[in-house]
């Protein structure tokens, strides 16, 4: 299949997936497509289908795309960032959904000001406890919230799990509703200098069962541009 036509397979399940929600029905559904790996015609395919917001993981390869596509589509970084790339990263991307340390939140902060910018950023949450994953515990949310707060030039915008790769896909079912819950105790948090409205969760194999749950912006690969070669 083409990747106009899976993009509109990719919409049709969303949209049954938002109508099995119990929670915010109406909410609607970004679609960020992953297009790491992938090559600047393939990007044009998607944006020419529709694609508002696409996602890389790493600063470099991004860059060297963003050089032929330019700011006419959201650049979303869902890749871990480290604290040397964060100077490459700032002018870049619309939203940094791959904050977990504060030390990472203070450099985003010191660089954005430098670009008189406001970085959108969301915190990952390590929900599944597995040792290769990103993100910070949980129980570090509040604390990590009010600090992300204080920082002038650094907007906390949602919540961001990767969850595991099991092979039943009803079980990320129970993680993806933790994280709605977590989500909406930000939320209620009111903390100042900050607009919690994104929660990204779900990627190709489970991005259904995640709007069931609650997710607002899912990140589909695979589902949109077949398998990546490495
Ligand atoms: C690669 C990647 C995706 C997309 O994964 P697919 O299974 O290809 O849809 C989503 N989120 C993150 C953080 C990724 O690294």
């Amino acid at each position: 299949m083409s990747i106009v036509e899976n993009i509109k397979d990719v919409m049709i399940n969303i949209a049954k997936a938002q109508s099995q929600r119990k929670n915010s029905e109406n909410e609607k559904v970004t679609l960020v497509a992953v297009t790491k790996n992938h090559g600047v015609p393939a990007i044009k395919e998607a944006l020419d289908a529709g694609i508002l917001a696409i996602g890389e993981n790493r600063v470099q390869e991004a860059r060297m795309k963003f050089q032929e596509i330019g700011n006419c589509v959201q650049w979303h970084l869902i890749g871990h960032l480290q604290t040397n790339k964060v100077k490459q990263a700032i002018p870049l991307f619309d939203l940094i959904h791959s904050v977990d340390s504060e030390n990472l939140a203070l450099e985003i902060n010191r660089i954005a000001e430098k670009h008189k910018k406001r970085q959108k950023v969301l915190l990952q949450l390590n929900i599944s406890g597995e040792t290769s994953k990103f993100g910070i515990n949980p129980t570090q949310l509040p604390k990590m919230g009010r600090f992300i707060s204080e920082l002038e030039y650094v907007e906390l915008a949602g919540l961001m799990t990767i969850a595991p790769n099991f092979e039943q896909i009803e079980s990320t079912r129970p993680l993806f509703r933790e994280m709605y819950q977590l989500y909406m105790e930000l939320k209620t948090m009111n903390l100042q200098n900050t607009n919690i409205n994104y929660l990204s969760m779900g990627m190709t194999n489970d991005y259904r069962v995640a709007i069931e749950e609650g997710a607002n912006l899912i990140r589909v690969g695979t589902g949109i541009f077949g398998q990546r070669e490495y």
